[in-house]
């Protein structure tokens, strides 16, 4: 079966080395933020170009101890992209904020910056910009609303690990950048792991504090949480951040075959925005008849995915009490549209010409 991601082909790749670093970690005598977590800290931000990288548990907390350094919390309010991991928003709610979620751009799957005046208010903190599918968000358009208006802006990158906006990297360009490395993602672990990424040493020491505890020195200064980064976790990041820049080149490589042999179908491809780089977390496509494409493709043994299949507005935790934009036509049109078409650095050339094939046969 050819699966959307396939996250034990990575590992087949790098075995030997993965299988060494998780087998020095667990003769050593530290778990939990020790060396190779400091290690893979400092070598995670010189890869992404930020002052300090901290490591934490999951993506989720990244974003949710991001917004608590930011004193975010009860009373205020956050704007973020309802066609997103749900996770972006339950991170919103869990610091005690709002969500309030806006739509997408038509070509490109991430905030729309032209509706952050309908929905500002003055509760509002912060915006977080998704970099949905591997690409990066308007970052001009969005970073001069916030500016003028005096709002955090936040980056969750967990789809997008080394992309690029007019050459900076993701993760530097707003104020705290967030990041998962659960197991399917760019960079991704073998289990739970995220990083947070900034440029403000004061940030930076409050991060860390917060995700033990908000201790200092054994005595809490802020009222924290438990999101520390594993030793075994940290080792196996520090293995494929060498290699992520070549995975990421090999997905971009499949993307472009797949556009190529798509692009005369009745199929909206994905574009990528001027002047920026695209990882390809995902190759994500759009067609009128889903349902019928996706069981043609299972009968060929190609398993496709659908990030996501309901817009985080409405779904049955959040409907009708989220606060939205009023036109969130392109997110609702979208998710009945969209599908994941197999990518992953491992997938080889003749399997995409087969995927190709099994598209070209439908239409
Ligand atoms: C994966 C993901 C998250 C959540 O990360 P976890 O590590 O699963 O907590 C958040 N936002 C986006 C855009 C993601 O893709």
């Amino acid at each position: 079966m050819l699966i959307y991601a396939n996250p034990a082909e990575q590992f087949k790749s790098y075995q030997s080395e993965i299988e060494d670093a998780i087998l020095s970690v667990i003769r050593g005598n530290s778990y939990i933020l020790g060396k190779e977590v400091s290690a893979f800290e400092k070598e995670f931000a010189s890869y992404i170009g930020t002052n300090s990288a901290i490591g934490v548990a999951n993506g989720t907390n990244a974003i949710e101890i991001a917004l608590r350094a930011l004193d975010i919390g009860i009373g205020d309010e956050v704007i973020t992209v309802s066609h997103t991991a749900v996770a972006t928003v339950t991170a919103i709610e869990a610091t005690g904020a709002s969500a309030v979620l806006v739509d997408v751009e038509p070509d490109f799957y991430t905030l729309d910056p032209a509706q952050l005046n309908e929905v500002i208010t003055n509760k509002t903190k912060a915006v977080i910009v998704v970099h949905l599918y591997g690409q990066p968000a308007d970052m001009d358009n969005i970073l001069s609303f916030c500016n003028k208006n005096k709002l955090f802006l936040l980056e969750d990158a967990s789809q997008a690990h080394g992309a690029k906006y007019k050459g900076f990297k993701l993760g530097t360009l707003g104020v705290i950048g967030c990041f998962s490395c659960y197991p399917t993602k760019n960079l991704g672990a073998l289990g739970d792991a995220g990083v947070v990424t900034t440029n403000s040493p004061v940030l930076s020491l409050k991060i860390s504090k917060l995700r033990e505890y908000g201790w200092n020195n054994g005595v809490s200064e802020y009222p924290g949480m438990n999101s520390r980064l594993d030793e075994i976790q940290a080792a196996v990041l520090r293995v494929k951040l060498k290699y992520l820049d070549s995975d990421n080149t090999k997905r971009r490589k499949l993307a472009d075959l797949y556009t190529q042999g798509l692009s005369d179908l009745p199929i909206q491809v994905p574009i990528v925005r001027e002047g920026s780089k695209s990882v390809f977390h995902l190759y994500v496509i759009q067609v009128e008849n889903r349902q019928g494409l996706l069981s043609h493709l299972k009968e060929k043994g190609i398993l496709a995915g659908i990030h996501y299949p309901t817009p985080v507005h409405l779904q049955p935790a959040y409907k009708g009490r989220i606060k939205t934009a009023t036109d969130m036509s392109v997110t609702e049109n979208a998710s009945a549209k969209i599908l994941s078409l197999p990518l992953y650095p491992e997938l080889s050339r003749k399997n995409v010409e087969k995927i190709i094939s099994a598209l070209r046969d439908f239409f």
